[in-house]
């Protein structure tokens, strides 16, 4: 038995069907869509038919989709392309399955929220470890292992150069400097050629790349310095540490003492320093040689006093243009 369509106008259930055109405002954009639709046989009024009206808005979305956004073939390439479940890749974006589920088969559109986040993951796949840090409460530990696995097949220096590649956007928040991971690899075996604390590490980090800046107009590593209350540190630190971590070259040692935690570094090979020049070289042991005696609270301490970390506001970038103010005595 065939389903009866009843005519609101007339009462009539005689129906046909043909093309018409519906008009449908997607996202405040008007679509026009010719699609099949039901007519009254006695009176030509449209007769409601749930089934072909949801054909329409599908053709009406996908048309939207082709021009303006991201179609379910895409959505549905990007989740396969990280090897997720709908399940997974829907608790990692931070939505429901049946929301995904309806994204991938076209039945709905994404909103403007899950939009950003599909188009940034398109355009960036690595941004994948951000939602996943993101979104971490509501991933059990199964499923944190899985996407692990999953994960380690993108090459870490990809995820890595999502995160520091500044090649486009070359300013004084750089100090003018292409992002340079050889050069980091080597100033932080440099640094951390006997262990020493990861506050530490990073004040000298910060110091060596804003005095080569103040000295040579150019800063050795093309990293970007934040300020943190502990001190300037570079931007995104703890990916750069993993990473590092991750390549072996250096061990990362935590300690508890009195219930507070002890981070501290070292190199797992001698330096090579076969990337930085000769003045990098120099700035680099003048720094370690200057900070030889201080703990790492006397080096937040100090480098608190810097202009660029006095002027600069909580967790914004601090420009390299104060390095000229760095003067170590
Ligand atoms: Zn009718």
């Amino acid at each position: 038995m065939s389903k009866i369509y009843k005519c609101d106008n007339c009462g009539s259930t005689n129906t046909y069907v043909k093309k018409h055109q519906y008009n449908f405002i997607v996202k405040d954009i008007p679509i026009k869509v010719m699609s099949d639709t039901r007519f009254c046989k006695n009176c030509d009024s449209i007769v409601e038919d749930e089934i072909l009206e949801n054909h329409a808005l599908k053709q009406a979305y996908q048309i939207y989709n082709e021009k303006y956004g991201i179609s379910p073939h895409d959505i549905i390439n990007l989740r396969k392309r990280y090897g997720f479940t709908q399940e997974l890749f829907s608790k990692i974006i931070g939505c429901a399955r049946k929301t995904l589920i309806s994204y991938e088969n076209g039945s709905s559109i994404p909103n403007d929220n899950f939009y950003i986040i599909l188009k940034m993951l398109l355009n960036d796949p690595s941004m994948i470890n951000n939602l996943v840090l993101a979104n971490e409460k509501s991933l059990t530990p199964k499923d944190l292992s899985t996407i692990k696995e999953k994960l380690g097949n993108i090459p870490n220096n990809l995820i890595l150069m999502s995160f520091f590649d500044n090649s486009n956007n070359l300013t004084d928040i750089n100090g003018y400097t292409k992002f340079n991971i050889n050069k980091v690899e080597d100033l932080i075996s440099l640094i951390t050629s006997t262990s020493i604390s990861k506050t530490k590490v990073l004040k000298e980090m910060f110091y060596s790349d804003f005095l080569s800046y103040k000295n040579t107009g150019e800063c050795i590593t093309g990293l970007e310095y934040v300020k943190y209350p502990f001190g300037p540190v570079p931007n995104n630190y703890e990916i750069l540490l993993q990473y590092l971590f991750e390549k072996d070259i250096i061990d990362i040692k935590v300690r508890y003492f009195n219930d507070k935690e002890f981070v501290s570094i070292v190199a797992k090979k001698k330096p090579t320093n076969k990337h930085l020049t000769k003045e990098q070289l120099r700035i680099i042991n003048d720094i370690k040689d200057f900070f030889k005696n201080y703990n790492a609270e006397e080096i937040s301490e100090y480098s608190h006093q810097e202009k660029g970390y006095k002027e600069t506001k909580p967790r914004e970038k601090i420009s390299y243009k104060y390095a000229s103010d760095i003067d170590l005595k």
